[in-house]
């Protein structure tokens, strides 16, 4: 993309007029670090507040042993620079932690971003002034930071929740949450470590911490579907192709409703005979990432039938790979569908429970009681450890934003507006909340994250534009185009089973008021990334249809 500057129709809002700045981006992390890149290009006056040390957001906590990607890192990585691509390897097909960060590091130094940075600064409230068109913002230690326009980079998956459990701050080892696992190094050796919960986390988490300690007790609320993530590491030669395949990856990451390489099987399920079936299943089971997921046919995504069928397939292969029957009974999942919930990507996962430090304990036949001094009871019985691992989810979507007592026009605050769940225009806008634009809010494309988060952050920077172009202060959804997108959104969860899934994608945690299963709440769009950048394209071309600006 080549440099330029904004035009600005009205120069009293050139950068340097008050508010402190006319963009404000929260967040450093992959969709805040590609944000602030758009704006420093045209020279706006903009920073980004981060509550973290550091840059990374996601990337930056999640330090548990095993956290790498579910996505292949090439289609991860950012698309906007030819040069970037073409400098960096990336050294596994799916990366781990320490890489990412490292590229997320890389890609900030490279463009001269992090000046345009700060750090430790947690934003508390953000309110509009009608009267200026301006957000005020307050952090946490009283400062006070004015600005035109807010971009909120906050995460989709960043503010955990712990279980609401007795005695969960009675326990004398350590314990935290899988997110905020320690920096520094954590010896696990001669420890008994307990982890509870049994989602994507847990599942990259649990074959490496057995490795480790001397005895891992594994709490199993429900037991989740999982399947091999097949990983490798990338060669240099290998690398030189995906470089050379670049265009053609991005290209078909657009096409794809889930923004990966991975397409469906569009023969038909009811087309092809079972064997068929079956030796399809066979490859994909062992091919790469989520190909046993999006390669697959769509009907097991609608069809309890064809899903039916194909989890009794991965059934058969988890009881394949796992030596006591009973155990394996106890992994496979019964009140739930494969890949109806958000599929979890795992290396040596059911390998891990015929290790004999490793112990499975079912929640559906023995919950969890409270947590004691020593360690976690159980109605049956008492268990004691060293370290207990919380990994048990987040506040997912609607958290992060609510976390910041967000008060739009009239004084409408954020959290009152989404206490059914989250009404959204487009996932970008919410009415009522002039001048402010989320990157991956609820609402928008559910694909592999950075797919739709320079969708996001390309919507919106020209979004920007505009307004400085036509001399415009504020804009606004409109409250019948949000209610409009709703409609689409909640029509977008009919006829897929998912809509029944008890898990984050419908809103659901136990740990939190609000959250509880059937009252759904409507946080992604299922109509693909295709579909989804098409709509954000007619809008444009509508001049804009569904917002007003003045
Ligand atoms: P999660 O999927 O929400 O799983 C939370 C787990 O904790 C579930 O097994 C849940 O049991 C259990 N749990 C929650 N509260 C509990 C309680 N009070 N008592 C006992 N068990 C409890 O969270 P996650 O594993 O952190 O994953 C969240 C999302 O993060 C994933 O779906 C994925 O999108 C993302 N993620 C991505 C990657 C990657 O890309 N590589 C890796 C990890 C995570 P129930 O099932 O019974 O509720």
């Amino acid at each position: 993309m080549a440099e330029q500057t904004v035009e600005f129709a009205d120069p009293q809002q050139q950068p340097g007029a008050a508010p402190d700045y006319e963009v404000v981006v929260i967040g450093a992390g992959v969709a805040g670090i590609y944000q602030i890149k758009r704006l420093k290009d045209l020279g706006v006056r903009a920073t980004v507040l981060e509550a973290n040390p550091d840059l990374g957001g996601t990337w930056y906590h999640n330090r548990y042993p095993g956290a790498r990607f579910d996505s292949e890192s090439f289609t991860y990585g950012y698309s906007f620079s030819r040069e970037l691509l073409d400098e960096w390897h990336w050294t596994e097909q799916f990366s781990p932690q320490p890489e990412t960060l490292r590229y997320l590091e890389y890609v900030t130094e490279k463009f001269g971003l992090r000046e345009h940075m700060q750090f430790d600064c947690r934003v508390e409230t953000m309110v509009f002034d009608e009267e200026t068109d301006t957000w005020t913002l307050t952090l946490h230690d009283g400062r006070t930071i004015a600005t035109r326009f807010v971009t909120t980079a906050v995460g989709v998956l960043s503010t955990p929740t712990l279980p609401r459990i007795e005695g969960i701050d009675s326990f004398e080892g350590r314990a935290f949450h899988s997110f905020l696992w320690p920096h520094e190094p954590l010896d696990l050796t001669g420890k008994r470590v307990a982890v509870i919960g049994t989602g994507a986390t847990a599942i990259q988490l649990i074959p490496e911490v057995a490795k480790e300690a001397e005895s891992l007790t594994v709490f199993q609320r429900r037991p989740n579907w999982a399947a091999p993530l097949n990983n490798a590491p990338i060669s240099e030669a290998e690398m030189a192709e995906i470089r050379a395949r670049y265009d053609e990856i991005f290209a078909t990451c657009a096409r794809t409703p889930g923004g990966f390489e991975h397409e469906p099987d569009r023969r038909g399920f009811y087309n092809v005979s079972p064997e068929e079936r079956r030796a399809l299943w066979d490859r994909l089971y062992d091919a790469p990432g989520f190909a046993i997921w999006l390669r697959n046919f769509t009907e097991i995504f609608m069809d309890e039938d064809a899903n039916a069928e194909l989890s009794e397939y991965i059934a058969e292969r988890i009881r394949g790979r796992v030596h006591d029957p009973a155990v394996a009974e106890k992994l496979i999942p019964k009140d739930h569908g494969f890949g109806v919930q958000r599929l979890p990507m795992e290396t040596g996962y059911f390998e891990t429970y015929n290790r004999d430090n490793v112990e499975l304990v079912d929640g559906s036949e023995t919950p969890i009681v409270r947590i004691t001094p020593k360690g976690i009871e159980t109605t049956d019985r008492e268990f004691e450890f060293d370290v207990i691992v919380y990994s048990t989810g987040f506040d997912a979507f609607t958290g992060s934003m609510e976390r910041i007592d967000i008060r739009g026009r009239g004084g409408l605050r954020l959290r009152d507006k989404w206490a059914d769940g989250p009404v959204t225009y487009l996932g970008v806008m919410v009415s009522g909340f002039p001048n402010l634009v989320m990157l991956g809010g609820p609402q928008g494309a559910a694909t592999n994250f950075p797919r739709g988060l320079e969708l996001a952050v390309d919507w919106v920077t020209p979004l920007l534009e505009y307004m400085w172009r036509h001399g415009y202060r504020r804009f606004d959804a409109n409250a019948d185009a949000e209610a409009e997108w709703l409609e689409h959104v909640k029509e977008m969860y009919e006829g897929l089973l998912l809509r029944r899934a008890k898990s984050w994608i419908t809103g659901y945690n136990s740990n939190l008021d609000g959250h509880e299963y059937g009252k759904t709440r409507y946080n992604i769009y299922n109509g693909g990334g295709p579909k989804y950048a098409k709509r954000l394209r007619q809008v444009v071309d509508n001049d804009y249809e569904g917002v007003s600006f003045r």
